[in-house]
């Protein structure tokens, strides 16, 4: 039986490379992407003989995600993995202090609304693997010990998504599917900017490893580097 990805925001960043690394390692990737052309493009960039196969999924639309999750349904028996990566970081500089309500909503709707909607349509399809992975990818940003006032709206959903691991976490724990937020460092993409320390190659390692290697026992945690980290 072959093992089955499915990304978000698979068009480019660490989702791109995400899908790469696990049709390396022999998994068939359902690469979803809010943008149908780009989303076609990345699949044909891997030229992965068919393995790689694009879905329509815009995260904060329930209609596209449901109608994704049909789809795939429609033409896999199961999921081995879930990659929750679409993410939007629109802070700029703003400042907690006067941020932009309809900003908050529009982080808040992609980097933790968009993950639950996701995860309620495919967790059906995980619970027919051995091992369902469910893997948020998050952000230091997001991690409350460490948390200052730098990208509020950003920080704030990535904190908000890390309470989705935990949730699902507990609400998956007897379907077998383990779920666990993983902060990819900070990487060389679009969002990231030229300045970042790790290539894309880097960032996306540790959020393989956890959809293929880590223990299968490892749920509701907070990874980074094949490491637990704080909340
Ligand atoms: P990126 O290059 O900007 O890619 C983000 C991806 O998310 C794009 O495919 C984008 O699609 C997609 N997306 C955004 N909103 C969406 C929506 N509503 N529906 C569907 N797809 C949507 O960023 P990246 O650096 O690869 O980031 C991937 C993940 O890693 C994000 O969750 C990010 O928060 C997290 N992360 C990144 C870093 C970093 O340093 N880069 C650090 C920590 C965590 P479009 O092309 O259509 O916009």
């Amino acid at each position: 039986m072959a093992y089955i990805a499915v990304i978000t925001g698979s068009n480019k960043g660490i989702g791109l490379e995400a899908a790469r690394q696990l049709i390396k390692k022999g998994f068939q990737v359902f690469m979803t992407a809010r943008r149908k052309e780009e989303g076609r493009k990345a699949v044909d960039q891997l030229s992965a003989n068919g393995n790689a196969r694009f879905v329509y999924l815009e995260v904060t639309e329930p209609d596209s995600v449901r109608k994704a999750a049909r789809e795939v349904s429609e033409q896999a028996d199961h999921v081995d993995v879930l990659i929750n990566n679409a993410g939007i970081f629109p802070d700029g500089d703003s400042s907690i202090l006067n941020v932009d309500q309809l900003l908050l909503e529009k982080s808040f709707l992609t980097n933790a609304a968009g993950a639950v909607l996701v995860s309620q349509a495919f967790w059906p399809l995980l619970a027919r693997a051995k091992t369902g992975r469910i893997i948020n990818v998050s952000s230091g940003l997001g991690s409350l010990s460490e948390m200052g006032s730098s990208a509020p709206t950003y920080s704030i959903s990535k904190a908000a998504l890390n309470a989705v691991t935990r949730q699902f976490a507990a609400a998956l724990k007897d379907k077998g599917i383990i779920v666990n937020s993983a902060c990819p460092g900070w990487v060389r993409t679009e969002m990231g900017g030229p300045q970042a320390p790790r290539s894309v190659e880097e960032g996306a390692e540790g959020i393989v490893w956890l959809a293929t290697e880590a223990p299968a026992d490892w749920t509701g945690n907070f990874i980074r580097d094949h490491q637990v980290i704080p909340w």
